[in-house]
C-alpha cells in the first residue's frame, strides 16, 4: 500500500477482524484510486469514492485503510477556502437547539474547550447566554483563530496534544460538533479529553448515526459515508466506545437541523426535476438528518 495510506485496527476494542457481510463499499474504493480520492477530497469531483466501512465484531463501523495524518495535512491544505455557503438563521437556530441540550448542565463559571470551533459561532450563541463562561479553542483551520480571538483571551491551540499537561484536571466542559467522526486517532483524543476534564467534567458531541433511516435509504450514497469520515457512529457503539475510556453517560439524544424553506424547495427541485436554481430563505424548517448529540460524565 502506498505511503499515504496507513490500515487501521478498530478504534473502539483494537481489534482487526470485522464482520464479513455488515461493510458499506463505495463505488470507487479511495485506497487504489489516490487520485480520484484527492480530487474529491478537495471538491473536485461527485464520484461515489470513499474508504471501505467495515464493522468491528463489537458494532463499531470505521475505514480499514485511511489516509496517514501527514497525507491529511497535505489534503486539508490543498483545500479550496472554505466557502459558507449555509444560511446564517438556519445555522444559529441549529446551534440554539443544541445549547438548549446542555445549558443546564454547564455548571457556572466553566471553563470549556471547543474542539474544532470553526468560526466561534456556537461558543458565540453560548456566551449570548452564559457570561460566566470561558472558553479554550482548539481549531487546527489557522486562518479562524484571529476571528476565533473575538471570544477568548485564552490561546488557541491547533491540535488538542498541544494543551499542556499542567491543565489536567482543568475544564469543566468539552464540546465538539461535528468533530468525533473526522478524528483519525479518535482513541487518543478521547483519552486526553478524559484528562484534562475535571472530576464531574463532561463531554458534548454531534455525530452522524450510521444506523439512521436516511443512512439505510440512501445506502452509499449517504452523504456522510466520505472521506473526511474515517469512522462513523450509532448511539450503541458510541456508548460503548465511551464506557470503555471510562465516561458514563448522561443522554443521548436525536437532533434536529434547521433549514429555510425555500432552500429546501430549490433542493428538490434540483433533485426532482434536475433543474439548477438559486432559491433561498423563508420559514425554518426543522430536520431529522439522523444526527444525534451526546453528553458523558467522567466515571
Ligand atoms: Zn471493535
Amino acid at each position: 500500500m502506498e505511503s499515504y495510506y496507513v490500515r487501521r485496527t478498530c478504534p473502539s476494542c483494537g481489534s482487526s477482524s470485522y464482520l464479513r457481510n455488515d461493510s458499506v463499499e463505495p463505488k470507487f474504493d479511495a485506497s487504489v484510486n489516490y487520485d480520484l480520492a484527492k480530487e474529491k477530497f478537495i471538491g473536485f469531483s461527485e464520484e461515489n469514492i470513499f474508504f471501505t466501512y467495515v464493522r468491528c465484531e463489537c458494532g463499531f463501523l470505521y475505514a480499514k485503510n485511511y489516509f496517514s495524518l501527514e497525507e491529511l495535512i497535505n489534503l486539508y491544505g490543498s483545500m479550496p477556502d472554505n466557502v459558507h455557503s449555509g444560511d446564517y438563521e438556519s445555522e444559529r437556530r441549529t446551534k440554539i437547539h443544541y445549547l438548549n441540550f446542555i445549558n443546564r448542565h454547564i455548571p457556572s463559571g466553566a471553563k470549556i474547550i471547543e474542539i474544532g470551533a470553526d468560526n466561534g459561532a456556537f461558543a458565540e450563541e453560548i456566551m449570548n447566554q452564559r457570561s460566566d463562561v470561558e472558553f479554550t479553542f482548539v481549531e487546527p483551520n489557522l486562518d479562524m483563530h484571529k476571528i476565533l480571538k473575538k471570544y477568548s483571551k485564552n490561546k488557541i491551540y491547533t491540535d488538542l496534544s498541544d494543551i499542556p499537561k499542567v491543565s489536567y484536571n482543568a475544564y469543566d466542559f468539552v464540546i465538539g460538533v461535528h468533530v468525533f467522526d473526522h478524528i483519525v486517532n479518535i482513541s487518543e483524543v478521547i483519552k486526553n479529553i478524559f484528562n484534562l476534564l475535571n472530576n464531574n467534567g463532561k463531554l458534548f458531541g454531534v455525530v452522524h448515526d450510521e444506523s439512521s433511516i436516511l443512512a439505510s435509504i440512501l445506502g452509499k450514497r449517504w452523504p456522510a459515508f466520505c472521506l473526511q469520515h474515517p469512522q462513523l457512529y450509532n448511539h450503541r457503539s458510541l456508548n460503548n466506545f465511551l464506557s470503555k475510556n471510562d465516561f458514563k453517560q448522561v443522554f443521548i439524544q436525536p437532533t434536529k437541523n434547521f433549514f429555510p424553506f425555500f432552500y429546501l424547495l430549490g433542493h428538490a427541485a434540483r433533485v426532482i426535476l434536475k433543474k439548477k436554481n438559486d432559491l433561498k430563505g423563508g420559514w425554518q424548517i426543522p430536520l431529522n438528518l439522523g444526527n444525534f448529540c451526546f453528553l458523558y460524565e467522567k466515571d
